[in-house]
């Protein structure tokens, strides 16, 4: 069995090649990243070289024509800021509608995309790293255990039963795949979450007060915020 993962070069999907390599072998995995119009190339940067430590094949894809026009704060299409709140505070408690770093229906175009290439792959399971922070108070809805599902099932049906969806973290917090890649020893200090694209971290991005909180939970210290 081979697996294809959709790995951004995050702390998530990270985690989740390392446990597809655990599971099939470095040799059964390719690991599928995405370039769709970001702001800047540093996880882009940080998958070719977790790809390399794990010796996995890796293929890329651009999609970034798909969001040309859109207003997501992440990509170069926008000229807004990204913000320096976190989800909670962004959302404000309120209403159904997503952060402004949400960038339309990527899981499903990126899900749709990796189903194609992991058939053409003679891949049966496709890994990717949704967990339940990012879809709480519906800031990424396409991060929801409902959405998985019914991706899932569509994929399953679509493929004629020949793939499946794991989302493994999918009702799990960051928390928990923190102490998932420490007991897998993911290369953590190779990853890149952060919107922005400096040297280091911003640290007040959504994405970095998740990624250190996360470490926090476990007593940790986030690897790329050591010596701040
Ligand atoms: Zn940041």
């Amino acid at each position: 069995m081979k697996a294809l993962v959709l790995f951004s070069g995050g702390l998530d999907s990270s985690t989740c090649l390392g446990m597809a390599v655990h599971k099939y072998g470095a040799e059964n995995v390719v690991a599928l990243s995405v370039y769709y119009g970001q702001k800047h190339d540093k996880e882009i940067k940080a998958s070719e070289r977790i790809a390399a430590y794990y010796g996995v094949e890796q293929r890329t894809l651009d999609l970034a024509k798909i969001f040309e026009g859109s207003d997501c704060t992440l990509l170069k299409s926008s000229d807004e800021e990204i913000p320096k709140e976190s989800y909670a505070e962004q959302l404000g408690g309120s209403s159904g509608k997503p952060v402004s770093t949400y960038v339309p229906f990527r899981n499903g175009l990126f899900l749709a995309s990796a189903a194609s290439i992991a058939l053409s792959c003679g891949c049966g399971v496709i890994y990717y790293g949704a967990h339940s922070d990012d879809a709480a108070g519906n800031a990424y809805p396409d991060c929801s255990e409902g959405f998985n599902n019914a991706m899932n099932e569509a994929v399953f049906i679509g493929s004629g039963e020949q793939l499946k969806i794991e989302a493994p973290f999918v009702s799990l917090t960051k928390a928990d795949v923190v102490k998932k890649g420490v007991e897998l020893g993911v290369p953590f200090e190779l990853t890149w979450s952060c919107y922005e694209g400096g040297d280091k971290p911003c640290g007040v991005c959504a994405t970095c007060r998740d990624r250190i909180a996360a470490f926090e939970a476990s007593g940790l210290i986030d690897p790329l915020m050591k010596g701040e």
